[in-house]
C-alpha cells in the first residue's frame, strides 16, 4: 500500500531521490567506493558542493553579492550564530517577530547577545495569525522573522519593508514558492523540512553585511569563514548535502519554483476547501494568515469522531498528521515532495467520515 506521508519533518522526499541517494551509499559516481566513505575534498565531492549550491542559485535566483552555505547545527544553531554575526558587539539591538516556538527560540538565544525588541507577536492566540502591523525601528542591527511557522500552521503572505536588513527563518517553506532573495540580509533553512534529510543548514547570506558587528567570534560560527573556505573549513555532512542536492535537481528537472508553487497552491486550496466545507471540522489560524505548507485542524467533537477518524485516515495509508502538542488534532504538512493525490486521500477519509457520522 501507498503510505501518503504527511510527517512534518523530516520530510516525504521523491522516491527517485531516496533511490538515487540509496545507490550512492553502494557505490558513487563508479569509483568502486561509497559516497560516505571518499574525502570530502576529493573531487567528486567537490563537484556535488558545486553543484548543490549552483542549484540553490539557480533555483532561488540568488542575485550577486550572496554567499550560499551548507553548514550543521539545524536551523536551531543559526538562531545564536545569526545574533553573534549581526549584532553589534557594543550595544547590538535587535527586532524580532514572535511567530512560534520556533520564533520564540530565536529570540531567546539573540538575547544572549544583544537588546531585542519583540515588534510584533502573536502569543496572546496561541500563535493563530500573523502579526502586521508593526513599525521596524531605524536604529536596529537587523529585523527577524520566521517565514511559515511550523507547528502553528501559519504563513506570512508578504514581508514587511524595512530599513533594516531582514533576516528571515525559511526552514519550511523553502523552494515552496518565489521569493526574492534581494529583500533579505540573510535567509536560512534546516535541509529537513522542505529541502532534504537531515543534517545540513542552508544559510544565504549579504557578504556586504558581514564583519562589521566588533565581535570575537568563534572560527565555527563566524559566516566569513564558512564562506572563505566554500562550506568545508571542518568536514561537511556529505550525505545530506547530497541528498539534497539530489533533491533540488528533482525540483530543477520538473519545473523549478513556480511550478511547484502552483502545485503547492492546489494541495492547499484542496485540504481547506474540506476543512471550511465539511461541518466536523475546523481550522486554527486566522484564514488569510493559512500555511501553504503546514494545515492545522481539529475536529468539533473529539469524543464523538477522534477514533472513527483515526481508523479512516490510517487504513487510507496515510502518516504523520497528529497535530502538535501545543496545537493538538490534525497537521497536515505538504511539502513539495508530497503529491496531490495524498492530499486527496485525506480529503476522501475526512468526507467518509461526514458520510458515516
Ligand atoms: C524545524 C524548524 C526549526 C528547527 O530546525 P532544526 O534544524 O531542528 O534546528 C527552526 N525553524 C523552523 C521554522 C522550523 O520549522
Amino acid at each position: 500500500m501507498k503510505i501518503h506521508n504527511f510527517s512534518a519533518g523530516p520530510c516525504v522526499l521523491p522516491k527517485t531521490v531516496l533511490q538515487q541517494a540509496a545507490d550512492a551509499v553502494v557505490e558513487f559516481d563508479n569509483l568502486g567506493l561509497s559516497l560516505l566513505e571518499i574525502s570530502h575534498r576529493s573531487k567528486n565531492f567537490v563537484a556535488v558542493m558545486d553543484k548543490a549550491v549552483a542549484l540553490v542559485k539557480e533555483l532561488l535566483e540568488v542575485p550577486e553579492g550572496y554567499s550560499v552555505l551548507f553548514l550543521q547545527g539545524g536551523a536551531s544553531l543559526q538562531f545564536t550564530m545569526l545574533a553573534q554575526n549581526f549584532l553589534k558587539a557594543s550595544g547590538g539591538k535587535a527586532a524580532y517577530t514572535e511567530t512560534g516556538t520556533w520564533a520564540s527560540n530565536a529570540i531567546k538565544e539573540a538575547k544572549r547577545f544583544g537588546e531585542v525588541f519583540v515588534v510584533g507577536s502573536s502569543k496572546d492566540k496561541n500563535f493563530s495569525y500573523i502579526p502586521k502591523d508593526y513599525a521596524i525601528p531605524a536604529d536596529v542591527d537587523y529585523f527577524h522573522c520566521t517565514s511559515n511557522n511550523t507547528i502553528f500552521g501559519t504563513q506570512m503572505k508578504a514581508f514587511p519593508t524595512s530599513p533594516v536588513p531582514v533576516i528571515c527563518d525559511m526552514s519550511s517553506d523553502i523552494f515552496s514558492k518565489k521569493i526574492n532573495v534581494a529583500d533579505f540580509g540573510m535567509i536560512y533553512a534546516g535541509a529537513q523540512k522542505n529541502m532534504g534529510p537531515a543534517g545540513t543548514t542552508l544559510v544565504i547570506v549579504k557578504d556586504e553585511l558581514l564583519g562589521k558587528s566588533g565581535r570575537n567570534i568563534p572560527a565555527m560560527l563566524d559566516y566569513q569563514i564558512h564562506i572563505a573556505k566554500e562550506s568545508m573549513y571542518n568536514t561537511p555532512p556529505v550525505y545530506p548535502v547530497y541528498v539534497s542536492m539530489l533533491n533540488l535537481q528533482w525540483l530543477k528537472e520538473n519545473g523549478g519554483v513556480s511550478w511547484i508553487a502552483d502545485i503547492n497552491q492546489q494541495k492547499a486550496n484542496l485540504i481547506y476547501n474540506e476543512i471550511d466545507r465539511n461541518p466536523l471540522f475546523y481550522g486554527t489560524v486566522n484564514k488569510e494568515d493559512r500555511s501553504f505548507m503546514n494545515a492545522c485542524f481539529l475536529l468539533h467533537d473529539e469524543a464523538a469522531h477522534k477514533d472513527r477518524f483515526d481508523g479512516l485516515w490510517k487504513a487510507a495509508g496515510i502518516s504523520g498528521i497528529n497535530g502538535h502538542r501545543s496545537v493538538g488534532g490534525y497537521r497536515a504538512s505538504m511539502y513539495n515532495a508530497l503529491e496531490l493525490e495524498s492530499v486527496q486521500a485525506l480529503v476522501t477519509a475526512m468526507q467518509e467520515l461526514e458520510r458515516t457520522a
